[in-house]
């Protein structure tokens, strides 16, 4: 068996103008991958390579001044650069097949999903996910803190040198793989063999798998003379990942479904036998004449 190597990856992404909605086709895309950047790790941590690709954009290719601003690209930069598929196959060759894909937060694995869906490309289903930034957390800081802890205030917090530019694919992901050593440096003995196999130890707890699907929304439409709160009673919702059906949850505090705001929110906890505990949001929107209830179900991490 081919051992497990770590790509840490950092992905910049472009979006709708400001006031424009995402074109109905991509709706699932709502970030397109403009920039991916990438450092090979092996088991015991060292840099076995890098990886750096503009991506040339086919639905957002007017720059997005927040992005421009956050990542100084400008709109002609997006002009260049090969397109999704051919970038993702050559960063696909340059991960490997039996890869920890790791990142600060977990939005580059969301978004890189979401990109691979968008272009009908196959998943590499064998990479699982590590987040950095909890990682640094429960390691480093020795708290399973909720904060979200910058790149740089991790930095600062190893004492490790800033002399790489911000929000640039490239550099972020060398900072990332360089917290990413920091945080197990504690751990490191004498010998190769032995650093694989405590990292490894420290590591799994926080690995989750990338491609499953955490959150999908329906409506239901209301009649005039219906209950919202007896309509959800009576409705049955399925688990993101599997589709099962969910167990309604009675705990003291909800037994079942639970009013949050009178008339307009409810909520209820949603039980999957593979997967754990989902949350059932409802809202009810629309007019006097016409309402329905938005229903957003999603697994948490
Ligand atoms: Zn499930």
């Amino acid at each position: 068996m081919s051992k497990t190597t770590f790509a840490v990856i950092d992905l910049e992404w472009n979006s709708a103008l400001p006031g424009r909605k995402a074109p109905k086709h991509a709706q699932d895309m709502m970030f397109e991958i403009i920039e991916i950047g990438a450092v090979r790790l092996s088991p015991e941590l060292d840099v076995t390579g890098t990886f750096h690709s503009n991506v040339r954009p086919v639905i957002y290719r007017r720059m997005h001044r927040h992005v421009a601003k956050l990542t100084g690209r400008t709109e002609e930069s997006l002009r260049s650069g090969d397109r999704f598929p051919e970038v993702y196959r050559n960063m696909r060759s340059f991960v490997g097949d039996q890869a920890i894909l790791a990142s600060w937060g977990h939005s580059d694995p969301e978004v890189l999903k979401s990109n691979i869906e968008y272009f009908q490309l196959e998943k590499p289903t064998s990479w699982l996910a590590l987040d950095l930034q909890q990682f640094f957390s429960a390691i480093a800081e020795d708290t399973p803190s909720k904060d979200q802890r910058s790149v740089e205030f991790a930095l600062d917090f190893l004492n490790l040198p800033k002399d790489l530019p911000f929000h640039e694919a490239f550099s972020d992901a060398r900072y990332a793989a360089r917290i990413f050593q920091a945080t197990l440096a504690p751990f490191k003995v004498s010998s190769n063999e032995e650093n694989a196999v405590r990292y490894m130890k420290k590591i799994r707890p926080f690995l989750y798998d990338p491609w499953v699907n955490r959150q999908y929304t329906q409506t239901l439409t209301l009649e005039k003379k219906d209950e919202p709160l007896e309509i959800l009673k009576k409705a049955t919702f399925a688990c993101p990942a599997c589709d099962k059906k969910l167990k309604i949850v009675h705990c003291p505090l909800t037994s079942g479904w639970r009013v949050v705001k009178q008339r307009r929110t409810w909520f209820a906890s949603g039980r999957c036998t593979t997967h754990g505990r989902c949350e059932i949001l409802a809202k009810r929107n629309g007019t006097k004449d016409k309402s329905y209830l938005s229903i957003r179900v999603r697994l948490p991490r």
